[in-house]
């Protein structure tokens, strides 16, 4: 089973760690891990299998599992909350090693935002909501690039996190995509599209297949385009969580950041 404490341990993998944490894994979790990313399913980590391991991608996990370990296939913001605010805390945004402006970051939550609500019936809101999610900034060390809460079928609050690794406005705009897929309760998908669990650097923007798999949710098409609102300052706003759904992070060593490319292959090298 591929869970949490596959998740949190991710983060750390680098090389050697890699293929202990890969052992440690067991022989069906591995086989699990292999069948979702289109590897040759064996149960062993051969070097293919630690190359897709070391790849930066999402904290969530590829096969997503409730507290009782049962899979999760449908979760969504209630018909009572679809307008959703997303409270951004910049106080941990860093310009200098992020290798981006905070206006272009703006401008990158705000056109995956519009993206979204162009796309299905929930509003995400850049000024005010019925729910609220908390979106910070911080060193998430090892492979995680990014990582948000789940969409869980009620109008509680929610976290998003990303890096302060080096982004570009595409990579981040992406990957924002990407992490509101799972606020509104998109898990990963296996396709080389949006929420593939690294980011897919060729594409454009949601594609077709996300934006399918969202209606597939219960949401309908969405109509309006929320207008541009100025963002708020929350300075260190503390979201009260659920600390099983906290996200754990402890300061890490450095790992070489590498997106990759639409088939791309294995090279035998990171
Ligand atoms: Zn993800």
């Amino acid at each position: 089973m591929i869970d949490r404490d596959y998740v949190t341990s991710f983060a750390e993998l680098e090389e050697t760690i890699a293929a202990e944490f890969a052992n440690n894994m067991g022989h069906d979790s591995l086989a699990l891990y292999q069948e979702f990313h289109g590897l040759h399913v064996d149960g062993w980590a051969g070097p293919k299998t630690l190359f897709q391991m070391q790849l930066p991608r999402c904290g969530r996990p590829d096969i997503e599992r409730d507290k009782a370990g049962l899979l999760i296939e449908e979760a969504k913001w209630p018909n009572s909350c679809l307008r959703v605010h997303l409270r951004i805390d910049w106080s941990g945004f860093n310009e200098s090693s992020m290798g981006i402006s905070r206006s272009d970051a703006e401008r990158a939550f705000r056109k995956a935002v519009k993206d979204w609500n162009a796309a299905i019936n929930i509003v995400l809101s850049l000024d005010d909501g019925d729910a609220y999610t908390t979106i910070d900034f911080r060193n998430l060390g090892g492979s995680t690039l990014a990582w948000s809460h789940l969409a869980n079928n009620n109008c509680g609050s929610k976290q998003q996190r990303y890096d302060i690794r080096r982004w570009s406005f595409h990579l981040l705009y992406l990957t924002i995509l990407h992490e509101i897929g799972h606020l509104i309760g998109l898990t990963h998908d296996s396709q080389r599209v949006i929420m593939y669990p690294s980011i897919i650097t060729s594409l454009e923007g949601l594609t077709s297949r996300d934006i399918k798999r969202a209606l597939g949710l219960g949401y309908k098409p969405g109509k309006e385009e929320e207008p541009d609102k100025p963002f708020i300052q929350v300075g260190n706003h503390k979201a009260e969580l659920d600390p099983v759904e906290q996200y754990e992070t402890q300061p890490r060593g450095k790992c070489r950041v590498r997106f990759i490319e639409v088939d791309q292959d294995w090279t035998g090298e990171l």
